[in-house]
Order: C-alpha cells, then sequence, then structure tokens
C-alpha cells in the first residue's frame, strides 16, 4: 500500500513554495487572474484537462480514475480579503490593502498538491474527480457564479468535498461534524420612517431614532425568547444610520445587520420573528417599517454518511490527532450552494501554532498558520478521494 503522508511530505516544499508565492500576490474575488494561470498551469503541466474562466475566474480540471465510477468535487477557495497586512512576515503581501487573512492562498496550495498526489495514483481509483478552484468566496457569489457556467453539470457530481484552514484550533486538531457545521446568513436592510423637525421641538415630529433604539433592543428577545435554548441564532444590528445634524431629528433611519441560523425551521421562526418585531415596534412609536431581507448563503450540513467516511479515513491515517465531531461556527461559506445540490463534507484542518505566534484569528491584519497544516490537508483531501473511489 501507498504512503500519502510521505509523498504529500516530500512534496512540501512545492506546497510551501507555492502559498508563499500566492500569500506574496493576493487577488480580490473576482479578479484572481495570476493566481488561475498559475493554477491552469500546474494543472495543464499534470495532463489534466483545464477549463479556465469558469465563474469569471475560476478554474475546473477533471482526473480521470482506471475505470469509470462515481464523480467526486472537490472544491478550493482562491480569493484574498481587502485588509492590510501586519504580519511582518518574509512572504507578507505586496499589494498594499489586499492579504490573504483567510487561508485560502494555503486552500489553493493543497488543492494544486491533491491534484499532484492523485494523478500520480489515478491507476487506484475508479471514477472522476473534478478539481474546483473557485473565486470570490468572500461574500461576492464565486460559487454561484461557477454553478451558473454549469459547474455542477456534465459529469454531475455524486458527492462533494471541501475544507478550511482552522486558526481557532491548532496543528494536530482536525474537525469533521456531521449536519450542520457553518450557518445560514441572511443580510437585513430596515427603514424606519417617522417625521422629521427640530431637535428642541420632538412632540411635532415622529422621531425614528427612538423607534430604531426600540427596534434594536426588542430584536434582543429573538434568539433569548424565540429560539430553543438548545438551538443557534445570531441577530446582529451592525448599524444604524440616519441624518447627521445634531439638531434635526431625522425623516428616516436605517438598520442593518445580519442574521445566522443552522436549522431551516429556526431560520424560519427567526425570519418571521423579525419582521413582526420590526414593524410592531415601528408602529407602536408612530412609525413605518419597510424590511428587506436577502438570503446570502444557505447553511453548508454535511452528509452524515459521507461525513462518517471522512471520519473513518482521518482517525486510520492521524490515529494520534484530536478530531472534533461537534465543531460549528456561525460564519457562513458559500460553498453551501453547491452542497445543496450535492451531498458534501466540509471540514477544518488546526492550522494554529500558539508558540510561534501563527494564532491570530481569520480575518485578522495578523494572521498566519503553521504550513505543516498544508500538509495535513492535502493528505486528508486525497486519502479521502482515494478511498471514496476505492
Ligand atoms: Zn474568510
Ligand atoms: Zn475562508
Amino acid at each position: 500500500m501507498f504512503d500519502i503522508k510521505s509523498e504529500a511530505q516530500e512534496l512540501f516544499p512545492y506546497t510551501r513554495d507555492l502559498r508563499r508565492d500566492f500569500h506574496r500576490h493576493p487577488e480580490l474575488g473576482f479578479q484572481e487572474l495570476r493566481t488561475a494561470s498559475i493554477v491552469a498551469r500546474d494543472l495543464t503541466d499534470l495532463g489534466l484537462e483545464v477549463s479556465t474562466g469558469v465563474g469569471k475566474t475560476g478554474v475546473v480540471a477533471t482526473l480521470e480514475g482506471a475505470q469509470p465510477g462515481p464523480v467526486l468535487l472537490v472544491r478550493f477557495d482562491m480569493d484574498a480579503l481587502p485588509i492590510h497586512e501586519e504580519t511582518g512576515a518574509e512572504y507578507a503581501s505586496q499589494t498594499p490593502g489586499v492579504m490573504h487573512a483567510c487561508g485560502h492562498d494555503g486552500h489553493t496550495a493543497i488543492g494544486l498538491t491533491v491534484a499532484k498526489l492523485l494523478e500520480e495514483h489515478k491507476g487506484d481509483f475508479g471514477g472522476t474527480v473534478k478539481l474546483i478552484f473557485q473565486p470570490a468566496e468572500e461574500g461576492l457569489g464565486g460559487a454561484q457564479a461557477m454553478i451558473a457556467d454549469g459547474v455542477l453539470d456534465l459529469p454531475v457530481p455524486d458527492k462533494s468535498l471541501s475544507l478550511h484552514l482552522w486558526n481557532d484550533k491548532p496543528l494536530g486538531w482536525i474537525g469533521i461534524t456531521p449536519g450542520p457545521v457553518m450557518s445560514a446568513s441572511d443580510r437585513f436592510t430596515v427603514k424606519i420612517i417617522g417625521r422629521g423637525g427640530h431637535g428642541a421641538a420632538p412632540h411635532i415630529a415622529i422621531d425614528p431614532v427612538v423607534a430604531g433604539a426600540q427596534v434594536i433592543t426588542a430584536l434582543q428577545n429573538i434568539a433569548s425568547r424565540n429560539v430553543d435554548p438548545l438551538q443557534s441564532a445570531v441577530v446582529t444590528v451592525t448599524s444604524m444610520d440616519g441624518a447627521e445634524a445634531f439638531n434635526v431629528i431625522p425623516e428616516a433611519v436605517e438598520l442593518r445587520g445580519t442574521i445566522r441560523t443552522f436549522e431551516p425551521e429556526i431560520r424560519k421562526i427567526v425570519l418571521e420573528r423579525f419582521e413582526a418585531i420590526v414593524s410592531g415596534v415601528s408602529n407602536a412609536m408612530g412609525c413605518q417599517a419597510e424590511v428587506q431581507l436577502q438570503s446570502i448563503t444557505p447553511a453548508v450540513t454535511n452528509d452524515p454518511e459521507l461525513t462518517e467516511q471522512v471520519f473513518k479515513v482521518a482517525s486510520e491515517i492521524y490515529p494520534q490527532a484530536e478530531i472534533s465531531t461537534d465543531e460549528r461556527t456561525m460564519g457562513s461559506e458559500d460553498m453551501a450552494f453547491m452542497m445543496d445540490d450535492i451531498p458534501g463534507c466540509y471540514f477544518f484542518v488546526g492550522s494554529a501554532d500558539h508558540e510561534r505566534g501563527l494564532d491570530a484569528g481569520h480575518h485578522h491584519p495578523k494572521f498566519d498558520f503553521n504550513e505543516d497544516a498544508l500538509v495535513t490537508g492535502a493528505v486528508l483531501m486525497a486519502s479521502v478521494v482515494i478511498d471514496l473511489l476505492n
């Protein structure tokens, strides 16, 4: 039997150099032209069939095993964030204001390493692997753009896999959770309309600022009073804007924020209560409310059977690892759109290193991780693919 762990270890200089190159040259969502060209170059060098420009800047490669069989979709994301890097690392971003602060540079490097490992072992499995390098994961709609360009069409994937380096946990930790693992995300904009007037004469105005304050307070009741205490929900108001002058009661204020839930039934309850509270409280204060709700992503929900299989593979390869089966986050991920159609497993690979100070959180200007996690990620992903197609 071959030894993926030592093969991935041998490839480590390749993986690390790629990651550092992507890290020096980060590109925002839908602008990943340089990254995509390197991805396409290395996949083409492996002799794979490669399509570029899928979902604007995405890349897709297909890899055929020895015999026909199921189709597996394996997805990695490539985009950086509008953050100015403060790590001081030798390989720090050379583009001011843009940084790989979520680890997608690592994901892209892992993906190319997985392609090499699988190409090496294509005689050991049957079926097709669709390797997907996705643009614009950070809230810009990269997954939907790739789906619109037919990434879930021929060959239609039977199952999907994805991973995230996870700096909330140390290297050596792995998170493989069945069921909901990242939350559904809804965005809201609420306009509360009163009647403007002089700040010194509130009795002849209808003050939307006071109504907005009451609405914000009342919304806190949803998570605490309407949602089953054993379930999870977040309702966060992140801004309230009105007029600027200190002595003017504005005509209207606008509230914005985000709603996070795991279960569709809980999401339904939260959205219903949200609308009822906003309009009820606004009306009680003499104001009118206009509510706009926009679904950003569904929840990432892992297929229990597939997740069990991923767990089995991980615990065989890394018997010493701490493997958690209940890690969940209220963060969201657009891989959810692909997993809505294709049963999937999305797992986490611990990447923090407290001793070396590589433990800042995702999206932090000092974010960096222990690069040994790149090997763990590549080993796990390649091994799971081979196991599933064996
Ligand atoms: Zn992120
Ligand atoms: Zn991310």
